[in-house]
């Protein structure tokens, strides 16, 4: 039953990746080879090492792998062997602004990260965030002290103010970053300011921590669950390739994790989850009455 419908979701999701790559050549009209376009659920990400100290204090020692997606959108993983979360982060880029989701885990990543930015575009940055747990938010103090750029504060009251919420949680929000817009809806649950970034162009959609491959903790299990089928409702009329989130936790095995503050991954699940994921979530979250881990092949709900 696991095969079957793991195969069925690979060929969706392969079907996708193609249609993808289609339309966006067609519609920047330059040939086929010079397009842009990785294949997100291949890509081989920084996993940390089994002996970390010997690394980090290399000159070559890698803090950050950065992806860049289609010609506007980069993902950059923290190296496991910086933090043990090693979570990733997202940048859009529009014709007026950039929106970057999330800062790392490390006050000095967060320095390396700004580099790495300002090597990439001298567009003025807003960093939001996925949520306000401290390694998605540790390095916003490097933003704070930078020309163009501007940090958004976490917690819940912070977040609904800036970006104008008028119906927390249940209704979603845009911000406009010049010919690319980016919409925003509230999922608590996690923790009390838990947002998912969907943008149209790349076909993304930012899960955070409360979607990804990995043990999904859950801090207000009502909340969460009305979340989670609030996100598979809003999902469902948008045209989605990948869900992603914010770290890697599960094996590539289903149904087994690494041990929390593992530092070497050598064989980690793929990042991007599909739409399926999240509707095999949401029925599921449906049909539990009480709180209760329970795995899902990708991910496993955590009740904290
Ligand atoms: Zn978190
Ligand atoms: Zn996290």
């Amino acid at each position: 039953m696991w095969n079957q419908q793991r195969k069925s979701r690979l060929l969706h999701f392969a079907i996708g990746v193609f249609s993808l790559s289609l339309s966006y050549c067609a519609t920047q009209s330059q040939p086929f080879a010079s397009a842009i376009q990785v294949d997100l659920a291949s890509v081989n990400w920084i996993h940390g090492a089994e002996s970390c100290e010997s690394l980090v204090d290399d000159s070559d020692y890698q803090e950050w792998q950065k992806i860049q997606y289609l010609p506007q959108s980069f993902i950059f993983r923290q190296n496991k062997c910086s933090h043990y979360e090693g979570p990733f982060v997202y940048l859009f880029l529009g014709k007026e602004k950039g929106l970057l989701v999330d800062s790392g885990a490390t006050i000095s990543g967060g320095l390396k990260l700004v580099e790495l930015i300002r090597d990439i575009t001298d567009l003025p940055i807003l960093l939001a965030h996925t949520h306000g747990h401290s390694d998605h938010r540790l390095g916003d103090d490097a933003f704070r002290n930078q020309q163009g750029m501007s940090v958004i504060g976490v917690g819940s009251s912070a977040v609904q103010n800036y970006f104008g919420f008028s119906n927390w949680p249940h209704e979603p929000t845009a911000i406009d970053l010049g010919g690319r817009e980016i919409e925003m809806l509230p999922i608590p649950g996690h923790s009390d300011d838990d947002l998912a970034f969907y943008d149209a162009q790349s076909r993304m959609v930012v899960t955070g921590d409360t979607l990804y491959p990995g043990r999904l903790y859950v801090s207000d299990w009502l909340e969460y669950r009305k979340s989670i089928i609030r996100l598979a409702d809003w999902l469902s009329q948008k045209s989605v390739l990948f869900l992603m989130g914010t770290h890697i936790e599960m094996s590539a095995t289903p149904n087994l994790d690494y041990p929390i503050g593992t530092t070497y991954q050598p064989n980690e699940h793929r990042l991007p989850l599909s739409l399926a994921d999240v509707y095999i979530l949401r029925e599921k979250m449906e049909a539990l009455e009480s709180p209760e881990r329970v795995p899902l092949g990708s991910f496993i709900v955590w009740p904290n």
